[in-house]
């Protein structure tokens, strides 16, 4: 097959169906290749992306194009090879393959989000037969548990938006195991792929089936409480975890442990700075989720082509930085999605956002976010990130009303620094409802200031940042892991031989696609740390 890239089809030229966008990515692709338009030739979108700057709207392409003759496709790629003309080679999933022997004990997973199910995927397809412990409870309970508390306020500490089966967001990378799962197609050729919230439960259940299919565990609403390990100084390695499960304790011997229990589980951090296991305070971010009408984002981005069907809802991405040297950003931009109440602990909001899978929600979303903390601000204390979070979190909670209301302002009234008394023209969609109120109090003077710079000059490119009724909605802290856990190269902690602290959680992962990866590589390195183990016993090297 013949690989052709960057197609790029203006959006006039096509006449706004898929069948239309389909007949000219045909005819491009073709002519790329010197082929005349009747050619017998299969073309199979990879890659596709929108280009919205500078007024115009084209749609930028990638396409493998199958000719069913090889000799001639290398002929075509000979005359006409180019960045953009190349070979192309299907490219086929490959799980690790399976260690010489297998370990004295099964490897334990812990934490059943994204990294930790694919760490335990490619042990069990390497015949590991891994235990894979989550502290919440299955899909379907978990999503009653959500809409238990965003009707009632009734938070489960176990069951709600970071915690469960399937973790705290849940795509991933591994978009090709995704897509086989359910999450569709299309996944595997957008630039920006999104499966939605909605679908995802059904993708991470079909997950599961298959980590069980090959001799995985998966044991539900079962909690690490305690890790034990033996020797001491570079030797100190992993021995056993301590496993809670309806209030009974089992202590399983475990040799190899992947931590990938994420970035809101503070008892794990505790534990881990009891238990003497490396730790640092990292970076992150804190701040607000904005509001917009979704129909101004898709007119600024995609002018008269705002309607097309081809498009869909608009997503944008925007940072400035401020006169104190500090960047305001947006993350996790989510196109006619929904501010989410993200909290996991008892008397603390937490906002974040989601999109279903049609994105056909009235406002886009995203977080506004200044970065805080890190070993410069908390250089004796690891886990200074965690209480500066439970700070906001806990006076945002009392501001609410203490029922998990959050505080909110209009962006005119922050800019002017008064407090906002009610909704404007763009109503909420935070589902616990809001408390109008002044954000200056609550947020970290810094944040508070820099954002404050950072919007009017945001508006001089993406002219709806100028809304003065858009709401600003507190807080957003959990956007990344305000703890990092030191790791070697090969991924164990620096402290405990056995222990692999993985995904977003470690810090060594911002979001779903790293996170799957991260999980797959600490997998990857645990089956080498087995061969290498085999090959010295074979060699009487102990
Ligand atoms: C609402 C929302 C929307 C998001 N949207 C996006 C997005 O669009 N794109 C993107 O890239 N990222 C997004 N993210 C971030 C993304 O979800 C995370 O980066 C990702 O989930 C990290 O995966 P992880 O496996 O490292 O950790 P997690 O997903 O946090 O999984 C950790 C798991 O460990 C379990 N656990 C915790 N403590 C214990 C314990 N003691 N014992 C046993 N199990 C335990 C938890 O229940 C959880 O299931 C979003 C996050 C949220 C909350």
């Amino acid at each position: 097959m013949i690989e052709v890239r960057n197609l790029r089809i203006p959006l006039e030229s096509i006449d706004g169906t898929p069948l239309g966008e389909a007949r000219a990515r045909r005819t491009r692709a073709l002519r790329a290749l010197g082929l005349r338009e009747d050619a017998h030739a299969e073309i199979h979108l990879l890659k596709r992306s929108i280009d919205a700057r500078k007024q115009r709207v084209r749609l930028v392409e990638s396409v493998a194009v199958d000719l069913g003759d090889p000799s001639r496709e290398a002929k075509i790629i000979a005359r006409r090879g180019s960045r953009d003309v190349l070979p192309h080679t299907p490219s086929v999933p490959a799980w690790p393959h399976a260690p010489r022997h297998a370990p004295s004990h099964r490897p334990v997973v812990v934490g059943a989000g994204i990294a930790g199910i694919f760490c335990a995927l490619a042990l069990a397809h390497a015949g590991l037969e891994p235990l894979l412990v989550e502290l919440g409870p299955e899909t379907a309970l978990r999503r009653e548990a959500i809409e238990r508390f965003n009707a009632s306020g009734e938070l489960d500490e176990h069951a709600n938006v970071q915690f469960g089966l399937g973790g705290a967001g849940a795509f991933t990378d591994g978009k090709r195991a995704l897509a086989e799962a359910g999450a569709g197609k299309r996944i595997l050729s957008d630039a920006k792929p999104h499966i939605g919230s909605d679908v995802l439960p059904g993708v991470v259940d079909a997950l599961v089936e298959d980590l069980r299919a090959h001799g995985g565990e998966l044991r539900l609403e079962t909690r690490l409480v305690d890790l034990f390990t033996e020797g001491s100084g570079s030797g100190r390695r992993m021995r056993a975890v301590e496993l809670e499960h309806a209030g009974l304790v089992e202590r399983i011997p475990a040799r190899c442990v992947v931590l990938a229990t994420g970035h809101s589980s503070r008892g794990v951090f505790e534990l881990l700075e009891r238990r003497g296991v490396a730790l640092e305070a990292k970076p992150f971010a804190v701040g607000v989720r904005i509001e917009h009408p979704q129909d101004d984002v898709n007119r600024a981005l995609y002018g008269h082509f705002w309607e097309s069907p081809l498009l869909g809802a608009a997503p944008y991405a925007i940072a400035r930085r401020a006169q104190n040297g500090l960047r305001c950003f947006s993350f996790c931009m989510c196109p006619g999605g929904q501010v989410v109440a993200a909290a996991s602990e008892a008397g603390g909001v937490v906002t974040n956002g989601a999109s279903l899978a049609a994105r056909n929600g009235e406002n886009a979303n995203a977080a506004l976010l200044v970065n805080v903390g890190g070993p410069e601000e908390f250089p004796d204390d690891p886990l200074g990130g965690v209480a500066l979070q439970r700070m906001l979190e806990r006076a945002s909670f009392e501001r609410g009303g203490g029922c998990f209301a959050a505080p909110a302002q209009l962006v005119g009234d922050f800019i002017e620094k008064r407090a906002s008394s009610g909704a404007g023209s763009v109503t909420p969609s935070y589902p616990r409802g809001v408390a109008w109120t002044s954000l200056d109090d609550l947020l970290p003077e810094t944040v508070a200031s820099t954002m404050r710079e950072a919007l009017p000059a945001m508006a001089r490119s993406l002219p709806f940042f100028a809304n003065p009724e858009a709401p600003l909605t507190a807080p957003e802290s959990r956007s990344s892991s305000p703890v990092r856990l030191p790791r070697t190269a090969d991924g164990q902690s620096v402290s405990v031989a056995g222990l692999y602290p993985v995904g977003e959680g470690a810090g060594w992962a911002g979001g779903i696609m790293s996170a799957a990866a991260d999980g797959m590589r600490a997998a990857c390195a645990i089956i080498s740390s087995l061969d290498e183990r085999e090959w010295a016993f074979d060699n009487g090297i102990s």
